[in-house]
């Protein structure tokens, strides 16, 4: 059984006042409780980990450098996250590859730096609507994971988040036979690349999801949950996907 994911993106977002809210969250720590990420700014993670100590919130990064240290200003590496005592990275955010050129073989860096500071990863792939219309989803969807993910990928060391870009902060989703579509055909690459490692790597769908269409989604097979960009920054909010989840 995979255990279901919860994972939230606070992206550009995010003060004291809302790492308080985050602390409300009820959240389990079963197998049949779905794990709950929050991966806030950098500024805020030494915070995000201390308040939710005593709590199975787990908190992560939304980004790294491929180095560990350097001459990268403005950069964070993955072992700075690690050090602040967050056990969770996003590599490959399409706000990333978009906004800051980062291509699938720099995605694949950042993965490595991440498990070698011993963070697990949530590598980001998807879509845009273009390449939505002209057909061809699976095909940039496949290469982005076999180009973005490294061969010694685990279940422990990697999370794989589906994310349509076009879906993402729009209100649009795909339809339930298109997020059918693009996980039954991750699911069975990640089977043809890593065998019964593959079946049990969770693969999350990103993309609007909130609480009038999360229950419908998470019935989809090979959907073990999501990850939340906007929905993610009021716990009452956040709340009911985390509770459609572990319904579902
Ligand atoms: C995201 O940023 O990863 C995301 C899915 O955003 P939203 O839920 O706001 O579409």
């Amino acid at each position: 059984m995979r255990r279901k994911i919860a994972a939230g993106n606070w992206k550009m977002n995010g003060d004291n006042n809302l790492l308080d809210d985050l602390t409300t969250l009820t959240v389990g720590q079963n197998i049949s409780d779905p794990e709950v990420i929050v991966c806030p700014p950098h500024t805020l993670l030494n915070k995000a980990v201390e308040k939710t100590v005593n709590s199975f919130i787990k908190i992560g990064g939304q980004d790294c450098h491929v180095e560990k240290d350097g001459a990268y200003t403005g950069d964070i590496s993955a072992s700075m996250i690690a050090e602040t005592g967050a056990k969770y990275v996003i590599v490959g955010h399409s706000e990333r590859r978009d906004g800051h050129n980062e291509d699938n073989q720099r995605v694949r860096a950042k993965v490595q730096a991440a498990w070698s500071a011993g963070l697990i990863a949530i590598l980001c792939i998807g879509e845009s609507a273009a390449e939505r219309s002209s057909k061809d989803t699976l095909t940039i969807i496949g290469t982005q994971l076999h180009a973005s993910l490294p061969d010694d990928a685990t279940a422990v060391n990697t999370i794989v988040a589906y994310e349509p870009i076009w879906a993402i902060g729009t209100g649009k989703t795909p339809t339930l036979n298109q997020i059918k579509e693009t996980h039954d055909m991750l699911r069975d690459e990640l089977i043809n690349r890593f065998g019964t490692e593959g079946m049990k790597i969770r693969l999350l769908y990103g993309g609007s999801v909130k609480a009038t269409n999360a229950t419908e989604i998470f019935q989809v097979e090979n959907v073990d949950g999501a990850l939340v960009g906007g929905a993610s920054l009021k716990a009452t909010d956040f709340q009911p996907i985390i509770d459609a989840l572990a319904e579902t």
